[in-house]
């Protein structure tokens, strides 16, 4: 499930990403209430089998079993902000009557990336952007500089406007946009994540600081090609703020 809306009385809107149809709007009657069959089934981020019956134009939610909760998400703040900012994402790339079965594949292994193999948010964040954008037909060109040609430039930078890899050195022509530093690691990840198979998708490992310049350039990429901030987005970067504040608190207190 991707949002819900609540509505009159103990009803909601869900928006929901299925494997045949798409994305698609579904009433979850009396969902609010604490003793509905379909409560569980009616949060965010949770992975059901739903069954539907048609009203009118509507399609309304009968009955639905769980099939995976992401408690591992549901459990921590930092974990559920991006898990939102996931959902928002994939709500804006799909559409009703567009099966997309791989988009769905890549959002549950996302979740189940961060919530219970407990990979770093960052590589999650970082390669699930960038798969999803490909996925959607925004793939970033990484194979080689886009002046000079070169597949292995000394200071890559990806160009996040026009989606393309050129040096440093090499000047883009009509250059519109903002260029993002990488190095030879996070370059070398980010064409893993665009061409690996799909179980492969977070086999790779990077030092904390081309991790973060992957990460950097991957969100640039995305916001550009999009052409919108995203609030969930903001959200969970101002936990994460709050969150090292307090870890720097904790460690002078130890240290004091
Ligand atoms: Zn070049």
């Amino acid at each position: 499930m991707l949002r819900e809306t609540e509505t009159k009385e103990a009803d909601k809107i869900l928006t929901i990403l299925t494997r045949t149809e798409g994305k698609l709007a579904v009433i979850a009657r009396g969902a609010r209430r604490r003793r509905s069959r379909i409560a569980a089934a009616a949060q965010l981020l949770v992975y059901s089998e739903m069954t539907l019956y048609q009203k009118g134009n509507w399609s309304i939610l009968d009955e639905a079993s769980t099939l995976e909760l992401f408690d591992g998400v549901r459990r921590d703040v930092e974990f559920l902000a991006l898990g939102s900012y996931f959902a928002e994402l994939t709500e804006l790339l799909t559409a009703e009557d567009v099966p997309s079965p791989e988009i769905l594949s890549l959002l549950l292994n996302a979740l189940y990336a961060l919530g219970t193999l407990h990979r770093e948010p960052e590589q999650v964040k970082a390669a699930f952007e960038l798969r999803l954008l490909a996925l959607s037909g925004f793939e970033p060109m990484l194979e080689s500089c886009a002046v000079c040609g070169t597949g292995m430039p000394e200071e890559p930078m990806l160009d996040v406007v026009q989606g393309v890899l050129h040096c440093r050195r090499c000047a883009l022509e009509g250059r519109r946009g903002l260029s993002m530093p990488l190095c030879f690691s996070s370059l070398a990840a980010m064409r893993h994540v665009l061409r690996c198979a799909p179980k492969r998708l977070y086999a790779f490992s990077l030092p904390p600081d081309a991790l973060r310049r992957m990460e950097d350039a991957s969100e640039a990429f995305a916001a550009a090609q999009l052409e919108r901030g995203f609030r969930t987005l903001d959200f969970y970067k101002r936990i994460r703020i709050k969150e090292t504040i307090q870890m720097t608190d904790t460690e002078r207190n130890n240290g004091g």
